[in-house]
């Protein structure tokens, strides 16, 4: 290579120029989306291998936890009559053999073969014949070469050959026991790249390109939070020398993650606040007593705290920008009418925005009911509005004929010329991204924002997804609430629960069955079907009730008329797909089936789940499952029934599937977290927040030049999501 000294530029090198890469290793690079040397440098391992404290077999000792290294002898399998699999696995070492056990285990150990090399960690027990671990953590190592323990002596057992017969070590020819006291990255990898190669890489990108690194943070955080600069993490998290190297880098690198969504939030909501003019709608002794009235029930004392809240924002000059959190039931509407009255009452207008038609609708009929008795004007406008209706709602609403307008997205499209538009409430907040949001302000005066969202969210993912948003939260469900049963329903239990759920519907009940698709993919014949289930439950055990079809490809004439006709009692049974997911209230309804529930996460069960129990009736929530549901899936829906706590559920959610299933991060827009976990890093994040908050509080533009590298790193990942501009 050339000896022109390096420099920052080199940090886009294109990988087919970095020695040792080339133009085919980059193809298959490009595949891992790592085009650049700062992409690979970015390019975390998903875990490590440790192989610092291996024991021999001969000194385990009893219930002491250690690592075994050794190669697969024999694998034996066993299916018990309850149908768990049980698989154990021999590993051999220096003549010695261990048993390991797992009870249906997961995919990566049902893949070992024989002969392959392992590094096993569990707590041993000593049996008559032998040592073992039951459930033990299994890495499979990519070992090229004879066993890595020297003291291995000549008995080698069968999988020996076969390793050894793989041997085409460039790495570690010399020394047999180099990897022993090693702690080696695990990355990510592709269809024709090994993790040695993708080691070697790494290893070799690191070494050249790390320095080149210049530091983000100023010197007074990496002071406060005790950090490494990026460099030593970046070659920490790469090449460790131990665990604590690791642990090291990833604290700063976990950090700095969490420390640039949060100021790219938080400039976000300096501009949207700082920069912006609300009307003052101050909230009145009078006021509230003549809003109060209106609702037939006391509220509760979360609503009220709500509304005090929400009040308070609506007072001041800058925007609200509120999230109202709340289980399904638990009252939200009630401060959303509480807020859009407090906003006429001021003679500026109100907006709601729901997520589908069904429920603008159903918003609509309630909020109409409710305000009988006033002189307040309002109008639906969906998608579905005759165009000349529309125009005429339009010119109501430029005129100040109209005070408040309830809707699908369709309020976000187009111009809408509102006269005084104060306040703009979107229920289910999470389909809505920050984009949609940022629409509906208009000229001069930026209305108030108050998003609803029933899907409860970990403080830790709503302050992420979230963050320019202050939260309040209804946690108490309004008095009079049935209980709600939820079961797994077997594939030899489905007879019965069919039969259950006609005997409710017969007696004057009505239920609910969901099935998430609509029709057969030929992937999955397994899979149940919409349609499917209509028609097999049609022609057999519901025949004879008033059974119901509802999906999303339905026109919009044909779903209002079965709702209508399910909320009015006419149809007993009503087979949807999850477009009944949010809001839809029938008290009437007491018996919910979800067919293939593993589709769903538990977040969105739970949802569901909301639709029974709304009236004097307690709810059964059957979780019908597919044949053959793995057993991981079977706990985890075990995990739903066993609890109603919808934030305990959203919290496995994130843990289990992450935050971007949790809302659909495509629809939000923000790039998925890398290194950060928002469960495990959940300090973290608060320090992250505090420090991007009192950061804009003093520089709200990072201008100052010490920031510079900072700035760019916010808006290059942030910037064009969160409006803030891009970097040049
Ligand atoms: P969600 O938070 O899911 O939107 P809703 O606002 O639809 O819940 O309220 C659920 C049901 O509870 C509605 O039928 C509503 O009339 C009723 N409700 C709301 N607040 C109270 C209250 N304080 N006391 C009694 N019933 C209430
Ligand atoms: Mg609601």
């Amino acid at each position: 290579m050339t000896s022109r000294p390096l420099g920052t530029k080199d940090l886009l090198r294109p990988l087919q120029f970095v020695a040792g890469i080339g133009p085919d290793r980059a193809d298959l690079l490009a595949k891992l989306q790592l085009r650049n040397v700062a992409d690979v440098l970015f390019y975390f391992p998903r875990t490590y291998e440790d192989l610092t404290t291996t024991v021999k077999i001969a000194d385990l000792v009893p219930g002491t936890e250690a690592t075994i290294v050794g190669i697969v002898h024999s694998i034996e399998r066993q299916v018990t009559r309850a149908g768990k699999v049980i698989v154990g696995i021999l590993i051999e070492q220096d003549g010695e053999l261990m048993r390991a056990l797992w009870f249906n285990p997961t995919f990566g150990i049902r893949d070992l073969q024989k002969g392959t090399w392992v590094a096993v960690r569990g707590t041993p027990k000593r049996k008559t014949m032998r040592w073992e671990m039951v459930h033990p953590k299994v890495l499979r190592l990519d070992l090229p070469t004879a066993p890595p323990i020297e003291t291995l002596g000549q008995h080698r057992g069968p999988g020996a050959d076969v390793a050894a017969a793989s041997s085409r070590g460039d790495e570690n020819q010399n020394n047999d026991s180099i990897w022993l006291g090693t702690y080696r990255p695990v990355y990510g990898l592709t269809e024709g790249l090994n993790q040695r190669e993708m080691r070697k890489i790494a290893t070799n990108v690191v070494r050249r390109f790390a320095d080149l690194l210049e530091e983000a943070l100023t010197p007074d955080l990496i002071e406060r939070h005790g950090l490494c600069g990026i460099t030593q993490a970046v070659r920490g998290i790469h090449c460790p020398q131990q665990a604590s190297d690791v642990t090291v880098a990833q604290a700063r690198l976990v950090y700095q993650e969490l420390f640039a969504l949060q100021l790219g939030l938080a400039m976000r909501r300096y501009r949207m606040t700082a920069q912006a003019q609300a009307p003052v709608l101050i909230d009145s002794e009078k006021i509230r007593g003549r809003i109060l009235r209106l609702f037939p029930f006391e509220l509760t004392m979360d609503q009220l705290q709500a509304i005090d809240q929400v009040a308070l924002d609506m007072g001041r000059n800058v925007p609200m920008n509120r999230m109202l959190q709340g289980d399904v039931g638990s009252g939200k509407t009630v401060v959303a009418v509480y807020s859009m009255l407090l906003c006429v009452a001021h003679g500026y207008q109100a907006a709601l925005m729901a997520p589908t038609e069904i429920l603008a609708r159903q918003h609509f009929q309630t909020l109409r009911r409710q305000l009988k008795s006033s002189r307040v004007r309002m109008a639906l406008l969906t998608g579905s509005t005759p165009a000349a209706e529309r125009l005429k709602i339009e010119q109501d609403l430029a005129s100040g004929n109209l005070d408040i307008v309830i809707g699908t997205q369709t309020l976000v499209r187009g111009q809408i010329p509102w006269q005084k538009l104060g306040l703009v409430i979107i229920d289910e907040g999470h389909k809505f991204g920050v984009k949609q949001r940022a629409q509906l302000k208009q000229g001069g005066c930026d209305p108030h924002y108050l998003v609803m969202t029933a899907t409860p969210i970990p403080r830790s993912a709503a302050m992420t997804l979230f963050g320019d948003l202050d939260l309040s939260v209804i946690r108490q469900t309004p008095p009079g609430r049935q209980p709600v049963k939820s079961y797994l329903v077997e594939v030899e239990k489905r007879d019965s629960w069919w039969q259950f759920l006609r005997q409710q519907a017969a007696s004057g009940r009505q239920a609910f069955i969901v099935v998430p698709r609509i029709e057969a993919q030929s992937d999955d014949e397994q899979t149940a079907t919409a349609t499917g289930v209509f028609a097999e439950l049609t022609a057999g055990v519901l025949q004879g009730l008033r059974v119901e079809l509802l999906h999303g490809q339905m026109s919009s004439a044909d779903k209002q008329r079965i709702m209508t006709s399910f909320q009015r009692g006419l149809t007993q049974v009503l087979i949807s797909t999850t477009v009944i997911e949010v809001g839809i209230d029938v008290p009437n309804a007491n018996c919910l089936a979800i067919c293939s529930p593993q589709r769903l996460g538990l977040s969105q069960l739970h949802q569901l789940r909301g639709r029974v129990g709304r009236g004097q009736h307690a709810g059964y929530v059957g979780l019908v499952l597919d044949e053959d549901c793995p057993q991981e899936t079977r706990q985890r829906l075990q995990r739903f029934c066993q609890t109603t706590d919808g934030f305990e559920l959203a919290e496995l959610d994130l843990q289990l599937r992450g935050p971007g299933d949790l809302f659909g991060t495509r629809q939000h827009g923000l790039p998925p977290l890398l290194i950060a976990d928002l469960t495990r890093d959940y300090d973290w994040l608060i320090k992250a927040r505090s420090d991007a908050q009192s950061l804009v509080q003093i520089d709200p533009e990072l201008a100052d030049p010490q920031r510079k590298r900072l700035r760019q790193l916010v808006l290059a990942k942030y910037g064009r999501m969160l409006e803030l501009g891009d970097v040049g």
